[in-house]
């Protein structure tokens, strides 16, 4: 186990741009060799140094260095205080909720990605945690929804597939008032776009699989925490669980993240003239894009983001058309997922 301080002395590398962070990572190159590349170590276990000495590494369900670098690097670009890089989206979802016990409330949006309903409808509820699914572009909504004992405030902002927005540092107020924790996925932005925890969120997770990562290779999921009370929390529940990311997925994650920032303002500039092309067409009844400027939440999103992303959901006249659509596409594949360099389309 590493000392926290380690995290404390980040280098965090302030003067530069994300763009360039990316690129950089937290140590960068392998501090032992220098290779330029982060080295993959792949490696099960750490030989001891000797008797009563706390060698840095010990056994890689607890921490590797590969995986640790990912989790610095995420650590400085959502700026945490600490990260957790997991199996997947699901095992970061999961990671975090393991923070609330019976008897607590957790109001989530409703418009959520569907392994997190299911999560939260067969898992918690089962253990008994309430929860309540609403619209959180709604504050009087939330006001209204809180509860004694609410204790988490569950954010997808934009949502999927409905491109809701939700006011981040709105919803930290509230949340905060009563001493709730506010919880933002952050797959669909990103920290290239959206800062979350710069809002005022105390966590934020990822589906690194998505746009992280990039290129439809690896599943991964990463917690970000501001608090380092909470990140110790968690760092004791991710060995009992043995999510832990391995090495090589860490790697390829690592390895995927150095173009963030290119594939970001491409999939932003892309989506932009696919969300025009779609709204001009007669068969296509409504477009579901953040980037239009008489979405709702505009002047939200605005605010709180950079960028739009690349995600679009559109409505069309029937059945049929849908059809269409997903057997004679070209070069967009009707697949599950998103985020990576391929264009990827799904009903
Ligand atoms: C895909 C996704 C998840 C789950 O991630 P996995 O890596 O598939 O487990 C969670 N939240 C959002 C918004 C997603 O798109």
């Amino acid at each position: 186990m590493k000392d926290l301080k380690d995290y404390e002395n980040l280098n965090r590398k302030e003067n530069l741009k994300l763009a360039s962070k990316v690129v950089h990572g937290a140590e960068g190159i392998d501090p032992a060799t220098g290779s330029i590349s982060f080295p993959i170590y792949q490696t099960a276990t750490f030989k001891h140094s000797g008797i009563e000495i706390r060698d840095p590494y010990n056994y890689s369900r607890c921490i590797n260095p590969t995986r640790e670098e990912l989790e610095k690097t995420m650590a400085i670009l959502e700026e945490g205080t600490r990260a957790f890089a997991v199996n997947s989206g699901m095992a970061a979802i999961t990671l975090v909720f393991s923070l609330l016990k019976p008897g607590d409330h957790l109001i989530m949006s409703d418009d959520i990605y569907g392994g997190t309903f299911r999560e939260v409808n067969e898992v918690l509820e089962v253990n008994g945690i309430e929860h309540d699914s609403i619209d959180l572009s709604d504050l009087d909504l939330l006001k209204k929804t809180i509860k004694k004992n609410t204790k988490m405030i569950f954010v997808e902002t934009p949502t999927n597939p409905m491109m809701k927005v939700a006011d981040i540092e709105k919803i930290t107020k509230i949340g905060h008032d009563i001493g709730a924790l506010v919880v933002v996925d952050n797959t669909f932005l990103t920290p290239y776009f959206q800062r979350p925890l710069t809002l005022g969120a105390d966590i934020v997770v990822h589906s690194g699989t998505k746009y992280l990562a990039g290129h439809n290779d690896v599943l991964a999921g990463v917690v970000v925490v501001k608090d380092s009370k909470i990140g110790e929390t968690l760092e004791i529940k991710m060995y009992i669980y043995g999510a832990g990311l391995g090495p090589m997925d860490s790697w390829l994650m690592l390895r995927g993240m150095k173009t963030l920032a290119l594939r970001m303002d491409k999939h932003n500039e892309n989506a932009m003239k696919v969300a025009n092309w779609l709204r001009s067409q007669p068969k296509v009844e409504k477009v579901y894009y953040v980037g239009f400027e008489d979405h709702k939440d505009y002047e939200v999103t605005k605010k709180q983001t950079t960028g739009f992303g690349g995600m679009i959901s559109f409505k069309v006249d029937s059945t049929k058309t849908v059809n269409q659509i997903l057997l004679k596409l070209k070069l967009i594949m009707f697949a599950e997922s998103l985020g990576g360099v391929e264009s990827l389309i799904t009903e």
